[in-house]
């Protein structure tokens, strides 16, 4: 499998040839929070696969569900009006749970696709308002929106616009409000109020006539998960609303429990006018994502004028067998899950916040099942490790050897997002095991 895998897979990857080198690692089975490689090395997955397998693996009901679907219908388009049972009902379900009046559910495949959707959708609505000079999008600096073409764009991590293209011209970034590092420092109304004075100032510069939109993720997840202080979405909220621009969600990680409700907006007291949501919603068993609209927002592009002209849509959009799972998944979060990932992120958050004394240990921040720490080499300074310490890969094989797989990102910042069926023990072991892993790099950087 290496040598094949070497030889003709290629990997989602921020750089080339990366894993050839060291060789792919072949994931044999898992269980609960617990993977198996093809050696039968048993690891906690501490970052539920890419932020997504939620309800932990091996969940019977959920197979048998998929099972069931796959049986009776295979397959439906969403085109000629036709549909399926599960894709209606999974709708109904998201709508009711969802904040405010997000009563519209288009289905996708994940969720990159789902912020194109959003992207094609808001420009129809401007469109049937008469309003298509609002065509100009604003996101934040470290956001992740995704990798599609769109959704790199409005990205703004280095590594997705390398030699692409990308940001498209119509797409503006406003700073992150990333506390650590923040040049407005770490007092949290500073922040918001310089977050507030950016976005003003962005589309002030474009001119408010000219914005179509602001993306924003309840905690950005890829960016290194950056959690910004308590009020920071309602006030952006409020000001998209007073500046007239609409204002969107990114759920993609905070959705389906990951910070301890059903969906980030809730707890944060905000309605956004749309929301993109994906990995959880199914919990990895397969591919689907989502975009929610309010009534306005859809009414207007379903009624507007031109709506009889505009085409959106993928083969595989409201696909049953992944709606199927996705039903069985929300049954199983209000079955039990939730409420144990909200204990388990509270351990969790304890547990990683006990690393802070570590030398190497400079930030330790997070929400409920999703977390993060960032090394530093020097505390008083918040000088990051060097580059030669290769902290992504090193630090991810050391995890990996101690038994725990976590997300390294490239400027050493080490990413948590366990599934929300992890014990007490697992949730020790994650912390127990990063410690050990600290320990070894302070030893041998
Ligand atoms: N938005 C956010 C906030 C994400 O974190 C991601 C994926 N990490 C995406 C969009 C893109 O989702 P996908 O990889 O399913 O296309």
């Amino acid at each position: 499998l290496v040598e094949l895998d070497r030889a003709h897979l290629v990997h989602p990857v921020a750089s080339y040839r990366g894993h050839e080198r060291r060789g792919v690692r072949v994931l044999k089975s898992g269980s609960g929070a617990t993977i198996t490689d093809a050696s039968g090395r048993r690891l906690i997955d501490g970052f539920a696969g890419l932020w997504c397998v939620n309800a932990g693996y091996g969940q019977n009901s959920i197979v048998e569900a998929a099972t069931r679907q796959l049986r009776e219908l295979p397959y439906a388009t969403g085109y000629f009006g036709l549909g399926s049972e599960p894709a209606i009902r999974l709708a109904a379900e998201l709508a009711e749970r969802a904040p405010g009046d997000l009563n519209h559910v288009y289905f996708t495949l994940g969720g990159s696709d789902a912020v194109d959707s959003t992207v094609r959708f808001i420009r129809y609505y401007y469109n049937a308002k008469g309003l298509p000079q609002k065509d100009q999008f604003i996101s934040i600096e470290q956001g992740y929106h995704g990798s599609s073409t769109v959704g790199a764009g409005l990205t703004a991590l280095p590594a997705f616009h390398a030699g692409f293209g990308v940001p498209l011209d119509w797409q503006h970034k406003i700073p992150s409000h990333y506390a650590y590092r923040n040049p407005a420092g770490s007092d949290p109304q500073a922040i918001i109020a310089a977050s507030l004075t950016a976005l003003r100032g962005k589309v002030d510069e474009l001119g408010a006539d000219r914005v179509a939109a602001f993306y924003a993720e309840p905690i950005q997840g890829s960016g290194g998960v950056l959690v910004p202080p308590p009020g920071w979405m309602k006030a952006m909220r409020h000001l998209c609303s007073e500046l007239d621009i609409l204002f969107v969600a990114d759920e993609v990680i905070t959705g389906f429990g990951r910070t301890g409700p059903l969906f980030a907006c809730s707890e944060d007291g905000v309605i956004p006018d749309l929301m993109t949501v994906a990995k959880g919603l199914t919990s990895g068993y397969a591919p689907m994502g989502a975009v929610l609209m309010s009534d306005d927002v859809y009414d207007t592009i379903a009624d507007g004028a031109g709506a009889s002209a505009v085409g959106h849509g993928y083969t595989y959009s409201a696909h049953p067998v992944s709606a199927a799972i996705g039903l069985e998944v929300l049954r199983l979060y209000e079955a039990g899950l939730l409420e144990n990932g909200r204990k388990a992120g509270a351990r969790l958050m304890e547990g990683l916040r006990s690393l802070s004394e570590h030398p190497l240990v400079g930030d330790v921040r997070g929400r409920g099942m999703l977390a993060a720490i960032e090394l530093v080499v020097d505390k008083e300074r918040k000088i990051p490790l060097p580059a030669s310490a290769d902290p992504s890969r090193r630090i991810f094989d050391r995890a990996w050897d101690n038994g725990l797989v976590i997300r390294a990102f490239g400027n050493g910042v080490l990413g948590y997002a366990p599934p929300l069926c992890c014990t007490h023990d697992e949730i020790d072991a994650i912390v127990e095991r990063t410690r050990m892993t600290l320990d070894q790099t302070l030893e041998d950087p």
